[in-house]
């Protein structure tokens, strides 16, 4: 793997935490921990994933493992890294609309807390993900957003022909980060990076279709040079 091929969150990295969206062509390290994902609401645990060929379904992942890294992959969806604030217990969770709506943010984060320091905040950015720009959506979906998020879907949309609305997947995500209770200040995104617009840098379900590949975007607990 070429570590030059993954972008940094200065958030992350100001906590001394070991994370990286990956770019198109970064090879995926043999020793990733990632689940099967299914675009549900389950966690798993690094040591559920630890057996290749045999990790459990779920689309996010936590561990307190120091140095061992968790993954998830995704081609316009949102990949969303997270860490408690001294770095020992780390979550990676993929999410459509589909996580969205079932809560899979909210799951990932309870999870998480249970790893951590009762006064720990948790810092989580958002990743490379398809824009507004270029997500159109129909009825059916934003049915299912409105249950969870009917105060702030208005703002997430911009109404195209009958029917269908622009989708801003980041914003949702940002404010499930807040309703689970992180502090506004530790949700970082990263800035202009649609997956669609960018096929320089990367891979695009909608743009390319199945057969497109997956950026792998992974996180590990541990900070051994670290006080408190
Ligand atoms: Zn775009």
């Amino acid at each position: 793997m070429n570590a030059a091929q993954a972008l940094r969150h200065a958030l992350l990295s100001e906590i001394g935490v070991d994370h990286g969206f990956g770019l198109r062509g970064f090879a995926e390290l043999a020793d990733l921990r990632r689940p099967r994902q299914v675009h549900g609401v389950a966690v798993a645990t690094a040591e559920q994933c630890a057996e290749q060929g045999r990790a459990p379904e779920a689309d996010a992942v936590i561990s307190a493992e120091v140095g061992v890294r968790i993954a998830v992959v995704t081609a316009d969806c949102l990949p969303i890294l997270l860490a408690g604030d001294r770095g020992r217990a780390v979550a990676a969770i993929h999410a459509g609309w589909r996580g969205l709506a079932g809560g899979v943010i909210g799951a990932g984060l309870t999870a998480l807390r249970e790893r951590l320091g009762k006064s720990e905040g948790v810092t989580a950015v958002i990743g490379p993900h398809i824009g507004k720009c270029c997500y159109e959506v129909d009825g059916p979906v934003l049915g299912a957003l409105a249950v969870r998020f009917s105060d702030v879907l208005p703002r997430a949309l911009r109404q195209t022909r009958p029917g269908h609305a622009q989708l801003d997947l980041g914003l949702l995500a940002r404010e499930a980060l807040r309703a689970a209770g992180v502090a506004g200040e530790r949700i970082g995104l990263l800035e202009g990076a649609c997956t669609a617009c960018d096929a320089e840098r990367f891979y695009s379900y909608r743009r390319d279709g199945p057969e497109t590949g997956r950026l792998v975007h992974f996180i590990s607990a541990g900070r051994p040079n670290a006080e408190g």
